[in-house]
């Protein structure tokens, strides 16, 4: 990290500055200039308030070099982490498909559509218990029910299953699911960020509708923090001024976030879009750009669904798309 002073600031405010960047353990390497000075500061400034330095009227202007997560950044960890759940590794050349309907909503239901995704590829059965929703008048899901009902289909079809938590209180619930999402309204949830991190499962982090790559990296950092290094990212569109999608897939930030970490990237092409005909392209797309594996909302009866049937796919269209991103994957070898 960088700061620069204003010119000709005070000295003694300057030396009360320094004393107090080096009480947090940063070494400082002053730089005189004729006008002005610069301190560059080595050691970990990742607990360094860059905006309370910013706010000191000796600070004319404070540049991070260095990101400030750790455990997520790719710099500490050249080597692509692969994320192992319910016999699956997803991450390092793995890469999986997570197929399933946006709620669970009946026995039949969700085991019908298991078996389906299943037949048509799919590694993991995704199916939201406890639903995040933007009216208290709509379908908030079956909750404990429907996480009975998810496990009732693992056992009936062999796959792992993966499905949204919303609350701390819930983490026992969770006991035997394979991977625990949090959504994209709860990406700043800390609170239950931190106690994720406590737990001995992967965890599958949404990026936020409205959040930066830094501010999800920052997220992952909060649960790898704790302790659970098992995170996969998961880009499911942002809020853009364009209402013709649902939201607006970024597909540059596969490549980018690649980059930046060494955390599988998995894409959600179905919150992305909103629109069952757009999510097979987008799929191919997140497939070319280099994703380690793709979500798909799946339904036995999109237009009868009772969360998000618009974007379903049905089990035919999603097994066209699982051929079509193998052959992407095959063709990019
Ligand atoms: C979901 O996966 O069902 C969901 C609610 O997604 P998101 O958090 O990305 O909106
Ligand atoms: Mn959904």
């Amino acid at each position: 990290m960088v700061v620069i002073l204003k010119n000709h600031a005070d000295e003694a405010r300057v030396k009360n500055l320094t004393d107090w960047l080096q009480s947090q353990k940063l070494m400082i390497n002053e730089v005189r200039g004729e006008y002005q000075t610069i301190l560059g500061l080595i050691g970990d400034t990742s607990r360094v308030d860059i905006d309370l330095i910013q706010s000191l009227d000796i600070v004319e202007d404070v540049k991070r070099i260095s990101e400030p997560y750790k455990c997520a950044n790719r710099n500490f960890h050249p080597d692509d982490t692969v994320v192992e759940a319910g016999g699956h590794k997803i991450g390092g050349g793995n890469f999986q498909f997570f197929a399933g309907p946006c709620s669970v909503e009946s026995r039949e239901q969700i085991i019908g559509i298991a078996k389906d995704v299943k037949a048509a590829g799919a590694n993991f059965l995704r199916g939201g218990a406890f639903k995040p929703r933007t009216s208290p008048y709509a379908f908030q899901g079956m909750g404990a029910e429907g996480l009975e009902l998810l496990l009732e289909a693992k056992k009936e079809t062999g796959m792992p299953i993966i499905t949204e938590i919303m609350d701390t209180a819930h983490i026992p619930l969770f006991e035997d699911v394979d991977i625990i999402q949090v959504g994209a309204r709860n990406m700043q949830n800390f609170e239950l960020l931190k106690e994720l991190g406590h737990v001995n499962k992967p965890i599958f982090l949404k990026r936020g509708l409205s959040a930066t790559l830094q501010e999800l990296l920052m997220s992952a950092e909060y649960i790898m923090a704790g302790g659970n290094e098992n995170v996969i990212l998961c880009e499911r569109g942002i809020r853009t001024f364009e209402p013709a999608t649902r939201n607006t897939l970024d597909i540059s930030a596969i490549p980018l976030l690649k980059e930046k970490t060494h955390l599988p990237v998995v894409v959600d092409p179905s919150h992305a879009s909103g629109i069952a005909r757009l999510v097979e392209p987008m799929a191919y797309a997140a497939a070319a750009c280099g994703a380690d594996g793709i979500m798909i909302e799946v339904h036995n009866d999109p237009a009868h669904a009772l969360c998000d049937g618009p974007q379903a796919l049905t089990a035919p269209q999603f097994a066209k798309v699982v051929t079509g991103v193998e052959k992407i994957r095959e063709a990019l070898k």
